[in-house]
C-alpha cells in the first residue's frame, strides 16, 4: 500500500514537473507497464440499466451527507451537512481520471454517485469541465438527492452533465423527516421548486428517482400528491426503487413485486430499476481484481452473485476471492433478502 501511494504522490508531482497533460498521460501509461494504481476516488465500473457501463466518481468523504435516509446501502450518515468545500481534492480526481481513462477501457459513463451527496463537493463543476473538455467521448451523469438544487450556484456547475437523476422520495413535509432525516435547515418545498427551476434550465436528460419504503411513502394519498408534483417537474422518466440490500434502519421493508408494479401502473409507466449482466471482456481487462471489488463494495453492499455480474465471472470464481477479503478483514457480510451481502469493513 505505501508504494502504491508513493506511486500516486509521483504522478502528481510528474503533473507540476511536465506540465502539459500530454506529456503526463505518455508517463502514466509508461508507468502502467510495471505498476498498479490504487483508485481512492473512482469505483467500478458497474453495469446500469440505463446508463450502460459506468464508471463511478465519488467526490464525498464516506458518509458525509444532507441526508441521513432510513434506507440508505451505505449505512448512517456521520457527517449531515449543507457545507459545500472540496471534501475530496478535486486535483486527485482529475489525476485518477487520467490514470483511469488512459487505459481505454469500455465505458459509457462517467458517474457521480457514491457514499455521499456529490454536489456538496464545491468543485463538482471543474471536474464535469475537465471531462467535457478532454473526454468528450464519455457520457456524464449524477445522481443527487436533490437538496441543493435550490442553489443557483450548484444548477449552473450540474448543467452540463448528459443525465442527471435527481431523487425525491416523498410528496409530504412529514414523510420527508421520517424518511430522509433531512438536515434541519432543509425543507422539501424548497428541494422541490429547486428541482422545478433546474428542469428548466437543464437540457440533458432529467430522471426523477422515487425509493418507496413500505408503509411510508406507499398509500394513496401519498402517491396522489407525487403524481401532481412530477407532472409540475415535467422530468424525462421517473424511476421507482425499493430495498434490494440491507438498508441502515431494520425496520425499512421493500415493497412487494406487485405492489411497485401497480405504483408504476399509477404514475402513468415509471420504470422499475433493475440490474442487467455485464459484457465479461470489460471484467477479464482488470488485473486489479481484488482492489476493484474493495473499492466497489465500499460504495454499495453486494451478494457474490452481484459481484458475479459485475465483473462478468462465474459465482465459482468470485467467492473464494469474497471469502480471502472477509478473512483479511477488507469485507464483512450481513444477511438481507436477497442473501449474504458483502460490505466494506
Ligand atoms: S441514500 Fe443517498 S442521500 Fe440518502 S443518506 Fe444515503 S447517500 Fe445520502
Amino acid at each position: 500500500m505505501a508504494v502504491k501511494t508513493l506511486i500516486f504522490n509521483k504522478l502528481l508531482l510528474l503533473q507540476v514537473v511536465c506540465g502539459s497533460r500530454r506529456q503526463l498521460i505518455l508517463r502514466i501509461k509508461k508507468m502502467g507497464n510495471d505498476c498498479t494504481f490504487t483508485y481512492k476516488t473512482l469505483f467500478g465500473p458497474v453495469p446500469s440499466r440505463r446508463l450502460g457501463i459506468s464508471l463511478g466518481v465519488d467526490l464525498m468523504r464516506h458518509k458525509t451527507c444532507s441526508l441521513d435516509c432510513v434506507y440508505c446501502e451505505c449505512g448512517a450518515t456521520t457527517h449531515l451537512t449543507l457545507k459545500r468545500k472540496e471534501y475530496v481534492s478535486v486535483d486527485r480526481v482529475k489525476n485518477e481520471l487520467l490514470a483511469y481513462l488512459s487505459r481505454n477501457e469500455k465505458i459509457d459513463y462517467i458517474t457521480f454517485s457514491g457514499s455521499g451527496e456529490p454536489t456538496l463537493n464545491e468543485g463538482i463543476g471543474d471536474v464535469i469541465q475537465f471531462l467535457k473538455a478532454d473526454y468528450p467521448k464519455y457520457k456524464v451523469a449524477l445522481l443527487t438527492n436533490s437538496t441543493l438544487l435550490d442553489q443557483q450556484a450548484v444548477r449552473r456547475q450540474i448543467k452540463d452533465a448528459d443525465v442527471v437523476m435527481a431523487s425525491l422520495d416523498t410528496a409530504t413535509e412529514a414523510q420527508f423527516r421520517r424518511i430522509c432525516r433531512p438536515h434541519p435547515n432543509l425543507d422539501l418545498k424548497a428541494l422541490i421548486d429547486g428541482i422545478t427551476t433546474f428542469r428548466k434550465m437543464f437540457g440533458g436528460r432529467l430522471l426523477m428517482e422515487y425509493f418507496v419504503v413500505n408503509g411510508c411513502n406507499d398509500s394513496l394519498e401519498e402517491l396522489i400528491q407525487l403524481k401532481k408534483i412530477l407532472k409540475r417537474i415535467d422530468a424525462d422518466g421517473v424511476l421507482l426503487n425499493t430495498l434490494d440490500r440491507p438498508g441502515t434502519e431494520v425496520w425499512v421493508q421493500p415493497v412487494g413485486r406487485n405492489r411497485i408494479k401497480k405504483i408504476s401502473d399509477f404514475l402513468e409507466g415509471a420504470e422499475i430499476v433493475q440490474y442487467t449482466s455485464v459484457e465479461p471482456e470489460m471484467a477479464m481487462r482488470h488485473e486489479d481484481l481484488m482492489a476493484r471489488l474493495v473499492s466497489t463494495i465500499r460504495r454499495r453492499p453486494y451478494t457474490a452473485r452481484d459481484v458475479s455480474r459485475i465483473i462478468g465471472l462465474d459465482v465459482e470464481t468470485v467467492q473464494p476471492v469474497l471469502d480471502r477479503l472477509v478473512a483479511s478483514k477488507q469485507l464483512t457480510v450481513k444477511q438481507g433478502d436477497r442473501g449474504l451481502f458483502y460490505l466494506a469493513s
